[in-house]
């Protein structure tokens, strides 16, 4: 069954292989693999994929990464009709490389696509073309402790075109960046500041897909956060302005001391983090109390000073589970628990980890190995 899949899908979308003139040299790419950091280094290649009207996918390349050539009034440019996913490969120890739920990538990208008026993916071809970057990529999977190679796909609106409307022509992309540890500190928590001038997202807006555009619109409040002094910025709500979202690109999780966890409720104003459904689920399964439920930050404020409160963490791909130690906004300041990392924290953590990197049973059937 599989290999007929593959075949069918082979035959519909075959993938053209270009030779790598120049790939990075051995003794540099190790070099530089020694201290991959976030987002910095990238790999020999990548994958192309063009969508026309009419045409559909098509051209499907795995080729040398290198600059695009864009025409100057790409609607991408003028109107960001953009989208994008975030995604891990894991090395084992036996060579075998895995990804971890990238059906759930595939399906958050076609909504992305469908709240951006762009075109779906069959999932097999969004499959496929991380499997071919992956293969094609193999060497640039650093070994440093917490070391992955993060996945990028995605696409925008390539044709030149300055009226107002869904383009007509689109490219897909794979570019793939060897990672080690997200935040460089390495500290044990992180410090965030609450945006109380700005919001993320407002309802009937772009909160849910996973547009760039959303991005732009945090890195003021982000600045703000980091000329406070703080890590991250954590956005409230846009109607009222009093239940907490989540962060720049991260969900949030509050831990209390009766075993009780509580993440904010999707709607449409929060980015449905692959991590946080999956730490839900792994949360149930250890047989906690889970709840997705609105939280203020006056209730916040009040708990974690009551002692009600005892950890708050943030999740996602790029970081996993990070601990949050301190909140401050304009007039309030405050530290949950000891200001460290939280031992629930910690325990999730390492659990979802450990079912990452295969040293941990996989009983809902998270890993998919592809290569
Ligand atoms: C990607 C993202 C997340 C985390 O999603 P994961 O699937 O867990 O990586 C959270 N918030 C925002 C705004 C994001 O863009």
């Amino acid at each position: 069954m599989a290999m007929l899949a593959e075949a069918r899908m082979m035959t519909s979308h075959p993938f053209t292989r270009l030779a790598h003139p120049a790939p990075v040299a051995a003794s540099v790419r190790t070099a530089a693999l020694a201290d991959p950091g976030f987002g910095k280094l990238f790999s020999d290649h990548m994958v192309t994929i063009g969508w026309t009207a009419g045409l559909g996918w098509h051209d499907a390349t795995i080729g040398p990464r290198g600059p695009l050539t864009l025409d100057p009034a790409a609607a991408v440019l003028h109107y960001a009709q953009e989208i994008f996913e975030g995604l891990k490969a894991y090395r084992r120890e036996d060579g075998t490389i895995t990804l971890f739920r990238p059906q759930a990538n595939a399906a958050r990208f076609n909504a992305s696509a469908r709240r951006l008026a762009m075109p779906e993916m069959p999932e097999e071809l969004f499959i496929e073309a991380i499997r071919q970057i992956v293969r094609a990529d193999r060497e640039w999977f650093p070994d440093v402790e917490g070391g992955s190679l993060y996945l990028r796909p995605f696409m925008f609106a390539s044709e030149a075109f300055l009226g107002v409307r869904p383009a007509k022509e689109y490219k897909f992309l794979v570019i793939a960046s060897p990672a080690g540890n997200y935040f460089k500190s390495g500290a044990p928590a992180i410090s965030i500041w609450v945006s109380e001038d700005y919001t993320r997202a407002a309802p009937g807006g772009t909160g849910a897909a996973k547009c760039g555009g959303n991005y732009a619109a945090s890195l003021v409040p982000m600045a703000e956060a980091i000329a406070h002094g703080h890590d991250q910025v954590v956005f409230l709500d846009a109607a009222e302005r009093k239940f907490i979202e989540e962060l720049g690109g991260m969900n949030l999780f509050f831990v209390f001391a009766d075993g009780t966890l509580i993440t904010p409720p999707l709607g449409g104003t929060i980015l449905p983090g692959i991590t946080r459904d999956s730490l839900l689920s792994l949360a149930a399964d250890e047989g906690l109390a889970v709840r997705e439920e609105r939280y203020s930050l006056d209730q916040w404020r009040a708990d974690a000073a009551s002692g009600r409160l005892t950890e708050t963490f943030a999740c996602g791909t790029a970081a996993v589970v990070t601990a949050i130690g301190t909140v401050a906004g304009h007039d309030a300041a405050f530290t949950i628990g000891s200001g460290g990392p939280g031992q629930l924290t910690q325990r999730l953590r390492e659990h979802l980890v450990a079912i990452q990197r295969g040293r941990a049973p996989d009983p809902h059937g998270w890993v998919m190995p592809v290569a």
